[in-house]
């Protein structure tokens, strides 16, 4: 448990560290989503709707790279641990770039040298992001009047003589550096980096975690730490993960098939927040769905008690004494067995049968397809058995 939580808490520093730095280009992308409205709507006030088009892409560009970061941020401070899986470590490095170049700042050079097909490792992809984060803000801090970081990706091969103390078997692996042009460090130092808590920073500025958290998950996964350093000279730490022989679990999105119109069926939406409900219920009008809105939750039951819906969506955090929970327990009193999607900003536990979640920010045409999916579900399963 101790060690539970200092892994949480070495989690939290990345985080923290993340959120400072991510705050302000947050702010930066709304924005861009706020001026980029302001335009459209002022191009089709005076006339020229078609002007607006260029503006509400710029709108929605924007949205969609915030989306992205907070993604990222919560997937950092996600409790539970994930198994490890096959990852591609390049491909893991790029995803990672903008965000990194986003934390150090302007001032400090961010390269990649990843060199084509250095391979697969077995990890825990968030555990590697961590340990990255970790090791380019440790980058950062040396450089505070800038300088030039690197991030490199390399297949080497480790002989017996490579790996003096034995402390993993002979073979391919695939080194993940981070080199910077920073001050360096002294051998004192550089003896006591992976204690848990050493830091050489002012307090509050240092936990003394980072590179605590970077050794306990390479040393997890069977990998290795090297860091090369000197006072003046840079430092160079590299991360050798034993290379999987095997392919890389696909991440992000998938092409999504086309959206059939023409389905029927009630759908009962309630969401508080009219932009939220009111583009999601004009996009499952366009399906054929007849969509009923409600605010909240008494106004979702007043809907509930002269209509009998096919679907229940709602959101989870609700005004007015009701979150989504209870108005689907509500709304399953009356229809036994209503299926219910929940949409919701907050990862999803565990959900009674029947019950499904959509993460908010979601784009309108995901919403269209699980909505479908779950219209078609219902009706084969009603075929199955229909009601005596
Ligand atoms: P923290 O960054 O909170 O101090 P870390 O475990 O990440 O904790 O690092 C421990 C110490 O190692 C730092 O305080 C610093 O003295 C030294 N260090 C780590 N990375 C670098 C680096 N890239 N350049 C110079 N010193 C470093
Ligand atoms: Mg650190």
């Amino acid at each position: 448990m101790a060690e539970e939580s200092l892994r949480q808490a070495q989690k939290m520093e990345a985080v923290g560290q993340l959120t400072g730095g991510i705050a302000h280009d947050f702010n930066n992308m709304l924005q861009g989503v706020i001026g980029g409205l302001a335009m459209a709507r002022r191009q089709i006030g005076g006339g020229h709707p078609e002007r607006a088009a260029r503006y509400l892409d710029a709108a929605h560009g924007a949205a969609e790279r915030s989306a992205g970061l907070t993604r990222r941020l919560l997937a950092f401070a996600r409790r539970q641990r994930l198994d490890p899986r096959p990852v591609d470590a390049d491909g893991l490095v790029a995803g990672l770039a903008d965000l990194i170049r986003r934390t150090v700042g302007p001032g400090i050079a961010v390269e990649l040298r990843l060199r084509d097909g250095a391979g697969v490792v077995l990890c825990d992809p968030n555990e590697l992001e961590s340990a990255l984060v970790n090791l380019c803000i440790n980058a950062r801090d040396a450089m505070p009047e800038g300088g030039r970081l690197a991030i490199g990706t390399e297949e080497v091969r480790l002989s017996a003589a490579d790996i003096p103390k034995g402390e993993a078997p002979p073979g391919t692996y695939v080194a993940v550096s981070v080199v910077d042009t920073g001050m360096g460090m002294p051998p004192e130092v550089l003896d006591r980096v992976f204690e848990p808590f050493f830091t050489t920073k002012p307090q509050g500025q240092g936990t003394g975690l980072g590179l605590s958290q970077v050794y306990g998950f390479v040393r997890q996964s069977g990998g290795l730490v090297r860091i090369e350093s000197a006072p003046g000279r840079g430092t160079t730490v590299r991360l050798l993960l034993p290379l999987h022989e095997g392919v890389a679990v696909a991440e992000g999105p998938r092409p999504s098939p086309s959206v059939p119109n023409g389905l029927n069926g009630t759908v009962l939406l309630v969401d508080d927040e009219e932009a939220v409900r009111g583009s999601a219920a004009d996009r499952l009008r366009e399906l054929g769905l007849t969509v009923l809105e409600a605010r909240d939750g008494p106004e979702a039951l007043r809907v509930l008690a002269s209509v009998w819906p096919d679907l229940l969506v709602t959101d989870v955090g609700l005004p007015n004494g009701m979150n989504g929970r209870q108005v689907a327990e509500a709304a399953r009193e009356r229809v036994r067995d209503l299926p219910v999607l929940f949409i919701t900003g907050y990862a999803g536990t565990a959900l009674p049968p029947g019950m499904e979640v959509i993460g908010k920010p979601f784009e309108l045409d995901t919403l269209a397809r699980r909505v479908e999916a779950i219209l078609q579900a219902e009706g084969q399963r009603n075929d199955r058995d229909p009601v005596a």
